[in-house]
Parts: C-alpha cells; sequence; structure tokens
C-alpha cells in the first residue's frame, strides 16, 4: 500500500519462476534497506533485493569469425554480470574475431575485469 511514509519506489515481476509475482518495493528507512512484497516465497525477496542492490544479467552476444561458413559464432558469460559492466564487455566482443576451429564451452574470456565472470562459446565450429 502506498502512502507518504511507505511510498512504494519500483514495481517489478519476479522471474524466479512461472508464478510471475508482482513485487513492490518500499524503501524502510534507512538508505539500501527496503521492503518486498507481494512475493509468495522467500526467492521472491533474493530476487527484488539483488534487482535493487546489484543488478546482474547473463550476456549473450555473437562474435565474429575467420570461419568460412559461420561469420558469426554465439558466446555467452557463464554467470550473471554487473549490468554497469556490460555495455563494455559487448564492446569487447564486437572488436574480438575468433579463430576457429572452436569448441562449444571454450572460454573466450576468462575472469572478465576479475569479476569471476567468463564468457563462452556456446557452438562447435570446425572449418
Ligand atoms: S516470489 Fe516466489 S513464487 Fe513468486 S515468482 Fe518469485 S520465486 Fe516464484
Amino acid at each position: 500500500m502506498e502512502n507518504s511514509e511507505n511510498t512504494v519506489i519500483r514495481k517489478m515481476i519476479c522471474i524466479m519462476c512461472p508464478a510471475s509475482c508482482h513485487l513492490e518495493i518500499t524503501e524502510k528507512g534507512k538508505e539500501g534497506e527496503y521492503l518486498v512484497t507481494g512475493n509468495r516465497c522467500p526467492g521472491g525477496k533474493n530476487y527484488a533485493l539483488n534487482e535493487m542492490r546489484d543488478p546482474k544479467r547473463i550476456v549473450t552476444a555473437v562474435v565474429a569469425s575467420d570461419s568460412t561458413k559461420i561469420p558469426c559464432i554465439p558466446v555467452k558469460t557463464d554467470l550473471p554480470l554487473q549490468m554497469d559492466l556490460i555495455r563494455g564487455l559487448l564492446q569487447k566482443l564486437f572488436s574480438m574475431k575468433i579463430h576457429v576451429p572452436v569448441q562449444c564451452g571454450d572460454v573466450l574470456i576468462k575472469n572478465y575485469k576479475d569479476t569471476g565472470v567468463s564468457v563462452v562459446i556456446t557452438r562447435s565450429v570446425e572449418e
């Protein structure tokens, strides 16, 4: 419920399961302290707090290759990456060229900016 002391500052849909709960986030008073409502389980609260404090996403992209058959090879991060680092990662990926052959699961970029997140190739290409 919204009122002057308990204003909803963000609404979001939990994507952790098909129930798709509609979450509302209010500030608790202290900066960075939030109250989450609308969740049917603790997973929704964790999802909302992560979205408010440190949102991350799995990044998918294609990278140019020197293959004679597959000009762009799909890649993805092995873990979610902080959203403020995604643009820089995409710029790096779009400037690269993969030399074939490569196997699905090969690491293209290891431990990007010391985040513990690596970029892996998701398609094998022989030539
Ligand atoms: S809050 Fe719980 S039940 Fe609702 S969508 Fe998220 S994980 Fe599913």
